[in-house]
């Protein structure tokens, strides 16, 4: 849609965030962008063009070598400013979040902590990007490794967790010395530019940040190959992060993907019956499922699997589903209506294959039910393939020993974990278990700004989050220096 065609009805059209200047898009282009409950437009969102992009990515090259020689003092306080700014903005930031992403309020709220929390590490980190001195051969010679900022880092996030995972990025890479250009999913670009609007407000330098919302492939194609810019960080699925990979196998950009999941849940005979329903529905139902560490395989020991199905299906028929403005919902709207139809492709392919419905499969326009499916095997869509939504799999093993053979019959490797008491035998299963994250007697949902977050296999390339971040965001050199004259062999 052009912004001819909708100057009628909309004043408003949220800008492009480019060199420290809001602007349209230079080819007038505007997208539509929709509440997740009502299916309502929640706002119009100016489309970069090629051009813009290229203005972004002009804008952070020439930013670079200020603001990576700006004192350190400096960029500390921005960063805790902007963390100050975000905790004064609770309220704003909040029905945006619910209100563009479907995000229920305390999952919002979550958010919104997160990020305060993430921005101070971030910006403690700034004084902490070490290098190492190394014993070198020759006698006299010192040698020391040193971090350098790269440059241009550009980040394309997605819409689940769209304020934390697109800051997570943009917070680190500021603090490494790096400057930034942003593209936000097409569902949620209004989050996005509230974290420009929030680094503005800041005082950070124009350029530093730039966020531009635009055609996926297009904006995705440039940041992959312009040689300005050093390194893409991607979330998003693992569909995509192989086209960025694949782009990054000609251009050799430094790339970090982190991608999807199909998280293992164990649950050993031992374990705590009632804890282990309440973590197992956490991990699985927080944001409906739309979690790349969703527990969406639950693995059971036989001895416990059917009286936890029976409490798990009860717990999870009694979860509240609805308005996401409600504190007390649990369960809220899917991004689109449209991914319904995915995850009732997944309960009546393994209904049609034996499983058992336990409790939901059905929905009402983007509010889907909370679904328990047991007896799924490897034959169905749902055992191997990410629902993203709130659909679980429940799956008998008869020992720990074929829990953990489940666990790994995966192409996905992000998050697990290990119901026990019996902590030898977590411990056993925790290094052997082959996901990026194993957490004992815990859900497979965890985050912390300063934790290595990722995945292997097809989970993931990289990790993201804390000093992990600070390494992949940096350059590290050696340098050697010789004191007095060292013999050559000719
Ligand atoms: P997605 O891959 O569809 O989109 C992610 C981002 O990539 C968006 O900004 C999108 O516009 C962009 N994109 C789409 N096509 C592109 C292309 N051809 N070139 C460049 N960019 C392109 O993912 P989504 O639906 O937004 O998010 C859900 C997925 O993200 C799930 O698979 C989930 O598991 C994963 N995820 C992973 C993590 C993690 O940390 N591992 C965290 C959150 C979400």
């Amino acid at each position: 849609m052009s912004a001819n065609d909708i100057k009628a009805v909309v004043k408003d059209i949220s800008p492009l965030y480019i060199d420290g200047v809001w602007r349209p898009g230079s080819e007038q282009q505007v997208s539509e962008d929709f509440n997740p409950l009502t299916g309502d437009i929640y706002a119009y969102v100016a489309q970069a063009s090629a051009q813009d992009v290229d203005d972004a990515i002009a804008a952070a090259y020439k930013a670079r070598d200020p603001w990576k020689n700006m004192v350190a003092a400096q960029r500390e306080a921005i960063l805790i400013k902007a963390a100050d700014i975000i905790a004064a903005r609770t309220d704003e930031l909040r029905e945006v979040i619910i209100e563009e992403s479907g995000s229920v309020f305390g999952k919002a709220m979550f958010e919104i902590g997160y990020c305060i929390e993430l921005l101070r590490v971030a910006a403690g980190l700034v004084r902490q990007v070490t290098g190492e001195t190394l014993p070198l051969t020759a006698p006299g010679q010192v040698g020391m490794t040193i971090r350098q900022p790269l440059g241009v880092i550009a980040g394309i996030a997605p819409f689940n967790a769209p304020f934390l995972l697109a800051m997570k990025k943009v917070a680190f890479a500021l603090a490494a010395g790096n400057t930034f250009v942003l593209k936000p999913s097409e569902y949620t670009s209004v989050i996005g530019l509230k974290i420009a609007s929030i680094f503005e407000e800041a005082g950070l330098p124009a350029g530093v940040l730039n966020v531009v919302p635009g055609p996926s492939e297009m904006v995705g194609e440039i940041l992959m190959n312009d040689p300005r810019v050093k390194m893409v960080t991607f979330t998003g699925s693992t569909r995509v992060g192989r086209l960025l990979a694949a782009q990054a196998g000609k251009s050799l950009k430094r790339l970090t993907l982190e991608m999807g999941g199909k998280n293992p849940f164990i649950v050993l005979n031992d374990a705590d019956l009632d804890y282990a329903v309440d973590a197992a529905a956490f991990g699985i139902y927080f944001h409906q499922g739309q979690v790349c560490m969703a527990s969406s395989r639950i693995i059971v020991e036989a001895g416990l699997f059917d009286a936890f199905c029976e409490k798990f299906a009860a717990k999870a028929s009694a979860l509240k589903t609805g308005d996401p403005h409600d504190p007390s919902t649990i369960i809220g709207p899917l991004i689109r209506e449209s991914q319904c139809a995915v995850i009732n492709g997944h309960v009546e392919d393994a209904v049609a294959k034996g499983a058992k419905l336990l409790c939901g499969g059905k929905h009402d326009g983007s509010l889907y039910q909370p679904t328990v499916v047991a007896g799924v095997t490897p034959d169905m869509k749902m055992y191997g393939e990410e629902s993203f939504g709130p659909i679980t799999s429940v799956i008998r093993a008869a020992d720990s020993e074929e829990a953990l053979r489940i666990a790994n019959d995966t192409s996905y490797g992000l998050s697990s974990a290990v119901m026990t008491n019996d902590l030898q035998k977590a411990f056993d299963l925790a290094l052997r278990l082959e996901a990026g994250m194993v957490h004992i007697n815990n859900c497979t949902v965890a985050d912390e700004p300063h934790v290595p977050f990722g995945g292997i296999k097809n989970s993931g390339v990289g990790r993201e989050g804390g000093r992990a971040s600070m390494d992949e965001m940096t350059e590290l050199k050696w340098i050697t220096t010789q004191l007095g004259k060292r013999g050559f062999p000719f």
